[in-house]
């Protein structure tokens, strides 16, 4: 925590023990909307990040994978959760869903991967790979928004449903039925496709994915 963020701690304290409260069961000033300024740029980010313990998964992750890529990207690709690869070398979108992904960028893109820029919903490894809960994206995911406002794209593709639901709170909107859509996200456009992951389970889905990233090509 940093000198501004304990100042900031100790006067809400001291606010609430005026307005009669004793003690706090929990507080977490990144789980709302928070007031907290992050630091705008990215490799003062990265270091704040990097020393991050608002939640659990601190304990298990062996590296924060904070993300990569063309500060200046046209497009930004954000994924769901580090998976073991990247946990163990803080690398993001490593091992066979990375590959595929670079080939995506290359192959139908016609970009290098360094052209663009790749983060998470969330910058540490669950356990057993599982879905981040509500709270831990709510925790994590200002610091997504920082990079984003930082590196402000035009074009967003959200890898998959939790990178979809989390990003616009839809939550009962099936990816299947939402992938391929272009959506207004702030000053940029958001398209919702397949998960690189789910690709390598389900080959026959490339197709939609080729389809999705033919219009993203036809927006840059
Ligand atoms: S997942 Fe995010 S909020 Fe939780 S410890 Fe890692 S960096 Fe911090």
């Amino acid at each position: 925590m940093t000198h501004i963020e304990k100042a900031k701690l100790l006067k809400l304290l001291y606010q609430h023990r005026a307005m009669g409260f004793e003690y706090f069961n929990e507080y977490r000033p990144l789980a709302q909307e928070s007031p907290i300024a992050l630091p705008q740029n990215l490799s003062e980010l990265q270091k704040a990040v990097s020393a991050c313990h608002l939640c659990a998964l601190a304990k298990s992750r062996k590296n924060v994978v904070f993300g990569a890529g063309n500060l200046n990207a046209t497009l930004m690709f954000i994924g769901d959760n580090p998976g073991v690869s990247e946990d163990e070398s803080g690398e993001i979108f490593m091992g066979r869903a990375g590959e595929l992904l670079t080939k995506i960028i290359e192959n139908v893109l016609m970009l290098k991967r360094e052209d663009v820029y790749i983060a998470n919903i969330i910058k540490c490894k669950t356990p057993e790979n599982r879905v981040p809960t509500p709270e831990e994206v709510a925790t994590c995911k200002p610091y997504l928004m920082q990079q984003i406002q930082t590196i402000n794209p035009r074009i967003i593709v959200a890898l998959g449903s939790t990178s979809f639901h989390h990003l616009t709170g839809e939550y009962d909107t099936p990816i299947d039925k939402i992938r391929g859509s272009v959506l207004n996200f702030g000053q940029a456009k958001l398209i919702p496709t397949l998960h690189p992951s789910f690709l390598l389970r389900n080959p026959s889905a490339k197709k939609e994915v080729y389809a999705d990233m033919l219009k993203v090509r036809s927006m840059l």
